[in-house]
Formats: C-alpha cells, sequence, structure tokens
C-alpha cells in the first residue's frame, strides 16, 4: 500500500498575507498524537512537494486542520496557497515528533511556548483532555511579530472555554499569552527576553520556574529555539526523548536553509 495518501481540502481561511489555515478530510487509518507531524503535499504534474506540517487538530479530530505560512517562491506555499474547498491533498501515512508529554517527567505545570506557525501542535495539544490530567496548568504562549499573526485567538480567548465537552478544563487550567514584538500589544517583547527577566512569569501570576515543577514545549524558529536552549541550560533544564525524559522538549517549526 502507498504510504502516501489523498485527502480532500474542505476549508480554507486567510488569516494574513503570510499566513493562511485550511482543513481536509481525514482518511480513518491516519493516526497521530497530538503535538506530532506528518508530510502534507500536493503533486504538480508526475511529481510530488511534500513538507513537514504539525497537525493543528486534536488526534481525535474527524477532520485534519493545518496552519502555514507563505513563503514567496517557496516550492510548496506559492501553490498551497491557492487551494479550494475540493481541492487533493497528499498525506504522509506516518506521523512523528518530539513534543509529547511521554518525553518530560511528570510536572505541575506545562508550558507552551511557540512563535509564528510553532502554534499548530499546541493547538492540538491543547485541546487533548490527558494533558489536563496530566498538569494543574498549562500556559500557552505565542510569539507573533504582528497582532494580525496571533492566529486563531478567538478560538483561545473565547470559543474554547464554551466547548460544551472540553471547555470547563480548559476554563480552569489553560493560561493563553499572546505576545507581539513588532507593535503595540498589551504583552510586548520577545518571549525569551521575557523569560530571561522574569516577566512572563508575573504577568501569568505563576512562580519563578522548577526543575521540580515545571515542563516546556517548544516550537518555533531556528532562533528563538537557540535562545531558548540556552535558558534551559542557564536554569539546569535538560531536553528529554523517548529513552530518556527530560525537563523540556524542542521542535524546530521550520528548518532555515
Ligand atoms: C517538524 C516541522 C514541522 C513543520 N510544521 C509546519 C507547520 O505546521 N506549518 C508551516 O507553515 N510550516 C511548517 N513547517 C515548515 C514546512 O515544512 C515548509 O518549510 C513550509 O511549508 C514552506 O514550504 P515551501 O516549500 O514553500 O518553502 P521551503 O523551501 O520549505 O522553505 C523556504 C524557507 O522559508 C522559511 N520558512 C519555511 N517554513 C516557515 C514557517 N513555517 N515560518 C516561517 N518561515 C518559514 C525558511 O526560511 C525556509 O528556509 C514545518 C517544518 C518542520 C521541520
Amino acid at each position: 500500500m502507498s504510504n502516501i495518501r489523498e485527502c480532500k481540502i474542505l476549508s480554507v481561511y486567510h488569516w494574513t498575507e503570510r499566513l493562511f489555515s485550511f482543513t481536509a478530510t481525514r482518511d480513518p487509518g491516519f493516526r497521530f498524537v497530538s503535538g506530532q507531524f506528518a508530510m502534507i503535499g500536493l503533486r504538480t504534474g508526475d511529481a510530488q512537494i511534500m513538507r513537514a506540517y504539525s497537525m493543528v487538530s486534536p488526534s481525535y479530530a474527524e477532520t485534519l486542520e493545518f496552519l502555514s505560512i507563505k513563503v514567496p517562491d517557496g516550492p510548496l506555499t506559492s501553490r498551497l496557497k491557492l487551494i479550494q474547498p475540493g481541492d487533493g491533498l497528499l498525506l504522509g501515512a506516518k506521523s512523528s515528533g518530539t513534543l509529547l508529554t511521554s518525553n518530560l517527567i511528570p510536572g505541575r505545570r506545562l508550558y507552551l511556548v511557540s512563535t509564528g506557525t510553532g502554534l499548530a501542535p499546541f493547538m492540538s495539544i491543547i485541546r487533548d483532555p490527558e494533558v489536563y490530567d496530566q498538569h494543574e496548568h498549562i500556559v500557552l504562549i505565542h510569539n507573533c511579530r504582528t497582532v494580525d499573526e496571533l492566529a486563531y485567538r478567538d478560538l483561545l480567548t473565547s470559543d474554547l472555554r464554551a466547548d460544551e465537552w472540553i471547555g470547563d478544563v480548559i476554563a480552569q487550567k489553560l493560561i493563553y499569552l499572546p505576545m507581539v514584538s513588532r507593535e503595540p500589544f498589551d504583552h510586548m517583547g520577545r518571549v525569551t527576553d521575557r523569560m530571561r527577566d522574569g516577566s512572563l512569569f508575573q504577568t501569568i501570576a505563576m512562580p519563578p520556574p522548577r526543575l521540580e515543577d515545571d515542563r516546556f514545549m517548544v516550537c518555533g524558529s531556528p532562533l528563538m529555539l537557540a535562545d531558548f536552549c540556552q535558558i534551559m541550560d542557564e536554569w539546569g533544564f535538560r531536553e528529554g526523548n523517548s529513552s530518556r525524559p527530560g525537563q523540556f522538549v524542542i521542535e524546530r517549526a521550520f528548518v532555515d536553509k
């Protein structure tokens, strides 16, 4: 059997000139754990262009959702940004990734730190009831350059809290902190700067992170990840993996070439 399946696009939403999201049908055989990514792509003539994408949708959803950048002249996204409902989408059968709670030592608080499209895997994780069973609080931080890049803000601030199934636990345990670096906003600056000076934790009324209590999952630009790993190193936090869980895990939101 081919390891690439064909889905159908169901809906497309353009957030900005640089950012859009779309939903697609889900083959019942396609399995993933919330937070993982898969290869998706398009057929161009006889060839296929495939790229890694994190699933935005939770693992139990009947349809798939993705959040995408539009890279000018990008081999995939210059085509993908034109998709319409009814179009075909290729989906690799295998999902993988490091943003799994099983890669972390159990802790009281789980911080999900993202920049740009790095939000995608966390949109999946914050709708997974198991994650709330395992932690007292989930803190979702989304750092963008401009306010209009804060995708899913309405869903995060209100709609999800009214959700019949998972709304109550989200209202009790999820703290959402949107941050903007290049224009005026309630919470301004770069997430790593605000972690270093401690103001981030003061803003959300949480104690300074402790090895015993706090866990981090991080997905974003290579620059932010490098900065973040340096902080973790200074604080004595160790990166986890499937054979040795730790206090933090990271995933690249994209690879800089
Ligand atoms: C594990 C993993 C998960 C990913 N998940 C997503 C996702 O959920 N959504 C998504 O849009 N992309 C994601 N990407 C990036 C994605 O695989 C492609 O790189 C992206 O779709 C652009 O494809 P392209 O062919 O148009 O350009 P490419 O040739 O792939 O990229 C060209 C350049 O564009 C820049 N770039 C690529 N992706 C991004 C991005 N997301 N944000 C900012 N700059 C970028 C980089 O500088 C890159 O070198 C992920 C990458 C990895 C490794």
